[in-house]
């Protein structure tokens, strides 16, 4: 049987994240000593009322089809939390629950955009968002940055890829793999520029939460109702509450969007699961001590990792403000990600993402979502690696 594969799968990159991933797991495997810096998920378990309410909800019969967007009472809750948390008012009927914030990118997108639309995605991007744009039929549109400008964008770099074709902007702040955050100040006139030329922002704000350095976040969505009518807010559970298996997202949007996703959840997901949207309340409405720990916590990983690799011979790291990656620039080493990751693999068991796999292959992306004495281990053989590079 030959098997006829879609343009439309056939067209996407396959993950280079995973190829480096699995050889370090096999090398892990075969008992080897080998240090990860490629977590994308926060190393800690899952706050324990969260859990407790999703096992009550279990053990009460909670187990059955909910509505597509989501149970009412957590709708609520999260509409309270856009009120409480960005001053912003949406109704209940705004705000979808999905399977993830990536389901909830993917479902805007697929909401919005189509063939012969693009879709600005500022590089270093998260590696998803090209794929589901190609996913839609649509055309990605990348707009480079460097660690020169924090890899932020500037409202004239955006003014001038905006074309009659452009359907949306995506944002990411804080960011992946950068850990970047753009000023209110910053985030405005890009909001501004939007407004202007009519362009919908798919604002992804998941790493709200997971600030330094006294960052502050803004919501492009906050600064006026016509910004607020040009985004859509995406968002989940994943990170400050450290439930990525659970599959658990939301985002907020103007009514006649959020009617459209519902539709193609109610035909693609269904509901997100139901027991764990019970765990989604109780994480919007319960204590937020867990958060305080977890930033102190990255807050030293992140000082300890930005000095130690500015001290390395080759390479080069602008701080982050917000998430919990750094992206530190290896150009000098003279080679390029794939290579450097595949050799810092091989020869000193340390896995690093490339950038290329962020559309950025000057740098390499490390996760220190991981403890103290890996870092330090593995920083320590990067060193060694670079210091051979040098010979
Ligand atoms: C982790 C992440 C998400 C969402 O992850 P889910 O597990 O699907 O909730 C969305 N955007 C970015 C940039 C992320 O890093």
């Amino acid at each position: 049987m030959e098997y006829k594969i879609s343009q439309r799968a056939a067209s996407l990159s396959p993950s280079l994240t995973l190829a480096i991933d699995a050889k370090a797991k096999a090398m892990k495997a075969a008992g080897e000593d080998v240090v990860g810096f490629g977590a994308g998920e926060p190393d800690f378990d899952t706050p324990q009322h969260i859990k407790d309410a999703a096992a009550a909800a279990l053990a009460a019969g909670f187990t059955k089809y909910t509505p597509s967007s989501g149970i009412p009472e957590l709708r609520e809750a999260i509409a309270a939390k856009f009120q409480r948390e960005n001053g912003l008012v949406y109704k209940p009927s705004q705000i979808i629950v999905s399977c993830g914030g990536k389901h909830s990118c993917f479902n805007v997108i697929l909401a919005t955009c189509e063939a012969g639309d693009e879709v600005i995605i500022p590089a270093p991007y998260w590696l998803s968002y090209p794929e589901m744009v190609k996913l839609a039929g649509a055309r990605p549109v990348i707009l480079e940055t460097t660690d020169k400008t924090e890899f932020k964008v500037t409202p004239d770099a955006l003014l001038n890829a905006i074309t009659s074709k452009t359907r949306l902007l995506v944002l990411n702040s804080p960011g992946n793999p950068t850990g970047s955050v753009y000023s209110p100040e910053e985030i405005k006139a890009l909001g501004d520029v939007c407004v202007e030329k009519n362009v919908l922002i798919m604002s992804d704000e998941i790493y709200e939460h997971l600030l330094y350095d006294n960052a502050k976040h803004r919501s492009v969505a906050s600064f006026s109702p016509a910004h607020q009518a040009h985004t859509v807010i995406v968002h989940g559970f994943a990170k400050a509450w450290s439930m990525t298996g659970w599959r658990l997202g939301f985002l907020a949007a103007p009514e006649p969007i959020a009617r459209a996703i519902d539709a193609i959840q109610s035909h693609s997901t269904s509901n997100p699961t139901s027991f764990a949207q019970k765990g989604g309340v109780a994480a919007l409405t319960g204590p937020r001590d867990h958060l305080k720990t977890w930033l102190a916590e990255f807050d030293k990983r992140r000082r300890f990792a930005h000095q130690k690799l500015n001290s390395i011979p080759g390479i080069s790291c602008v701080n982050a403000r917000g998430a919990f990656y750094l992206f530190p620039n290896i150009s000098k080493t003279g080679l390029k990600s794939s290579d450097f990751c595949a050799k810092l693999l091989e020869t000193q068991k340390v896995a690093a993402v490339p950038g290329i796999a962020f559309g950025a292959d000057d740098y390499i992306r490390l996760s220190y979502a991981t403890g103290m004495s890996n870092i330090e281990k593995g920083l320590d053989r990067i060193a060694r690696f670079c210091a051979s590079l040098a010979k």
